[in-house]
């Protein structure tokens, strides 16, 4: 039996690592035609490349509205619709308020909050002509309860919760489904993790998730019927202390 998520045309931010690059290929094998946007061109044309013609790189900064719309305008040329938004991109900043640079958090602002946003205003008019759409959006476990070590992180992915639960509101009568997928610890790029032996070992450890957890549980989110809406999972590694 064909999966339901075959065929389906999904945009996919922050895809040329971590979390949103195992979605990328898990979604790809599911059948699904794809939109992979984050800034490293090189890294979303190989992968691209590697999986095959109904993965298109569209290399955006989400901070950047032009780059936005035209992600989303090349996404529906060439595949003629938007099913799903993954709105995933995000940077991490941790540490002690009194040392940081108000810089750098704002910038952090910009990704995790407005860039979500962007691409949510960008794809909402094609999924509101089109009566239907499913956007998913990657907040945190940092999101859920008040994380001491990394205060703006923290500030930021919260935001992120009280933007999902009044957007779901907002677009519910227009048959759109939003949720937010909320993980604990990922071992991967955003932690500086690249090489698989040290992945394994946080893993094996349970002290992290690994990127392709969390796009199974994507997965789970999006094959719902379609009166069913996950708003927010949780998910941790077993042994995460929060
Ligand atoms: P990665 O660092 O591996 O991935 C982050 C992705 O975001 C990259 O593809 C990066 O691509 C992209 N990105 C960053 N800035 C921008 C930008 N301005 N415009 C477009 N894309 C951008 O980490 P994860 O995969 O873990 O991160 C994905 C999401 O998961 C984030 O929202 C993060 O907050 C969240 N998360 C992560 C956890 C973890 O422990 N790893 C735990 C909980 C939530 P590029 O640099 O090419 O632009």
């Amino acid at each position: 039996m064909e999966h339901p998520l075959a065929g389906k045309v999904v945009i996919i931010t922050g895809a040329s690592s971590g979390i949103g690059e195992a979605t990328a290929r898990v979604l790809a094998r599911l059948g699904c035609r794809l939109t992979l946007a984050a800034r490293s061109a090189g890294k979303l044309r190989s992968l691209a490349a590697e999986l095959g013609p109904a993965a298109l790189a569209v290399p955006t900064d989400v901070t950047l509205g032009p780059e936005v719309m035209q992600m989303v305008a090349r996404t529906v040329e060439r595949f003629g619709r938007i099913d799903v938004l993954f709105a995933n991109a995000g940077i991490y900043i941790p540490g002690q308020v009194a040392e940081g640079d108000p810089d750098a958090w704002a910038n952090l602002m910009n990704v995790n909050i407005t860039g979500v946003m962007r691409c949510v205003h960008a794809v909402l008019p094609y999924m509101m002509e089109q009566r239907s759409g499913d956007i998913l959006v990657t907040s945190s476990i940092s999101g859920f309860i008040d994380i001491e070590w990394e205060p703006v992180y923290s500030a930021s992915k919260h935001a992120i919760q009280g933007f999902v639960h009044t957007l779901r509101r907002q677009v519910a009568p227009a048959n759109i489904r939003v949720g937010a997928l909320a993980p604990g610890m990922v071992a991967n790029e955003l932690w500086g993790f690249t090489d698989p032996a040290e992945i394994d070992r946080h893993v094996e450890a349970h002290a992290c998730l690994r990127s392709e957890d969390v796009a199974q549980a994507a997965v789970f989110i999006l094959s719902q019927p379609p009166h069913v809406t996950i708003r927010d999972m949780v998910m941790l590694p077993q042994n995460q202390d929060l």
